[in-house]
């Protein structure tokens, strides 16, 4: 194993005891019921922070706080190129503290520094900066109408914003939901993932030293039938943003009906991956482990079955397995490892889990299958890669959310639409061919609100990102994002 990078003595402080604080209306707070709940290092399974366990009366005073926020008017009718500045400063905050962050993010969810490091913490910033520029140009429309009178349209936000966030990318789904709601003038209540509280704790310092007044972020870490619940059923938030299980996702469809609260929801997946025969197959091999492996699999667009054409599978299959076991695993903070542990025990279960209902099934493991060899304390899980997997399989039905891919042959170009579309899911898919016309008929046909060709996992944050089916609805990212958080007023005047 090599040797683990040493921490910044910003994260030596940040961790361990006291136990770290919510925020609510500006200030630190420790739980009503003075509880807290402890948050583990998967690599070691080590108690690693202890943080306040948020609940009803916390979310209850967290929601009042950005209700007052938002009702006084303040914040939504800052000059805009007030608002913008002040999220720039949050994207420039989040770079200058970005190897600390990174260490914070490897250390609570395990992932590898090298992707903390390059991907999730400038991506986070990134996203602030890009929804600065919205700020400023947020516009409505005049309408054309009858000349006796004047029809103009203002995008307004929508209010109190609740956004329950996973553990998979904790620092980046919280500037996913930010970033937007704060650019339309929303205030938040934000509560990060009880695996995964430590960045957005973190970033709420941030927010207050870039100068978001008080009250329009709070952040309430806690579980979430108890703090996710009581935000879903307040009857004075305006708005849910949900990004996590199909199931839970379903849930918060139901709770919030009763109170018409909009929703937007960013669920599961089980997305699809299809090499043809005349794809650059070394390129293909690596989209697949990028596709796959990437965060330990803990990616809701992962590409988890891997369709190959009937004449490339077999060989595709074992260059694929080749590479998959030459991937390290280990401690996240070790700078070699690319495979990190999974977020916690339950999830390590639940993949350990899926790999024996695999093998159940009749699918082989040409490498992997079971835990890592070598490291004997922590949620480590090897590289897996499945073949004499059908697509009926509860393997390639269900997701798994870990470094697990199933390949599976396919005849023809209408069999692979066919079969990559036979799921409940519908987040992303990818194709591999040199054949232009062939990439822009599947890509059509392919149900997915992503596709990606020659390439996968590729993320801007313009580009907009969601699912159709039950993958969930509203879109992420880019000025698609904007509808989740204003809604439009048509204005009338008599001229
Ligand atoms: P996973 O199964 O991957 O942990 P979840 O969908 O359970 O994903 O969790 C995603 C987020 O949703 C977390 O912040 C979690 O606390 C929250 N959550 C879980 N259950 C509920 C619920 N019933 N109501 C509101 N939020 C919830």
């Amino acid at each position: 194993m090599g040797v683990a990078v040493s921490l910044e003595p910003s994260v030596k402080s940040f961790v361990g005891t006291p136990a770290r604080k919510m925020l609510i209306d500006g200030k630190w707070v420790a739980a009503a019921s003075g509880k807290t709940f402890d948050t583990l290092n998967p690599a070691t399974g080590e108690v690693l922070a202890h943080v306040a366990e948020g609940d009803q009366e916390d979310i209850d005073r967290a929601v009042k706080a950005a209700r007052r926020a938002f009702d006084d008017g303040k914040w939504a009718a800052m000059r805009p190129a007030e608002r913008q500045r002040l999220l720039l400063a949050i994207a420039d905050l989040i770079e200058r503290h970005g190897k600390e962050l990174a260490q914070l993010e490897t250390l609570d969810n395990g992932k590898s520094l090298n992707e903390s490091q390059n991907v999730d913490i400038p991506a986070a910033a990134e996203t602030f900066r890009y929804y600065a520029g919205w700020v400023t140009k947020n516009y409505g429309e005049t309408i054309p109408s009858d000349p006796a009178f004047f029809n103009f349209t203002l995008r307004e936000p929508v209010g109190v914003c609740g956004q329950i966030i996973p553990w998979n990318f904790p620092l980046l789904m919280a500037a996913w939901k930010l970033g937007p709601a704060l650019a339309c003038g929303n205030t938040v209540v934000l509560k990060p993932a009880e695996q995964t509280p430590l960045t957005a704790l973190r970033l709420g310092e941030l927010l207050q030293e870039a100068g978001i007044p008080d009250g329009v972020v709070n952040i309430v870490p806690g579980f979430g039938p108890t703090a996710g619940g009581a935000l879903v059923h307040h009857p004075q938030v305006d708005k849910i943003a949900f990004t996590g299980s199909t199931e839970v996702g379903k849930e918060i469809h139901r709770e919030t009906s009763s109170t018409l609260k909009r929703v937007s929801l960013e669920l599961g997946g089980k997305s699809p991956n299809i090499v043809f025969s005349d794809a650059d197959v070394e390129a293909a091999v690596q989209g697949a482990i990028m596709g796959v492996f990437f965060n330990q699999g803990e990616v809701c667009c992962a590409g988890t079955r891997l369709f190959v054409e009937q004449k490339l599978h077999d060989q595709f299959a074992d260059t694929l397995a080749k590479h998959a076991a030459s991937l390290k695993v280990g401690d996240g903070l070790d700078p070699e490892t690319r495979v990190g542990p999974l977020v916690s025990q339950e999830q390590y279960e639940r993949v350990t889990g899926y790999l024996e209902i695999g093998k159940k099934e009749g699918a082989k493991a040409l490498t992997g299958g079971a835990r890592a060899k070598g490291l004997e304390r922590g949620y480590f899980v090897a590289p897996t890669v499945f073949t004499g997997v059908k697509n009926s399989m509860r393997i390639a039905q269900e997701e798994i959310f870990g470094p697990v891919v199933s390949v599976l042959p396919f005849k023809d170009e209408n069999d692979a639409v066919f079969q990559g579309n036979n799921t409940l899911y519908g987040l992303a898919a990818g194709v591999w061919t040199r054949d232009v016309s062939k990439a822009h008929r599947v890509a059509r046909a392919l149900r997915a609100g992503t596709v990606w060709v020659n390439c996968y996992n590729v993320f801007d944050p313009a580009a907009p990102f969601g699912g159709y089916k039950q993958s969930g609805y509203g879109r992420e990212l880019g000025r698609y994002a904007l509808d989740l958080y204003t809604q439009v007023k048509s204005v009338w005047m008599r001229i």
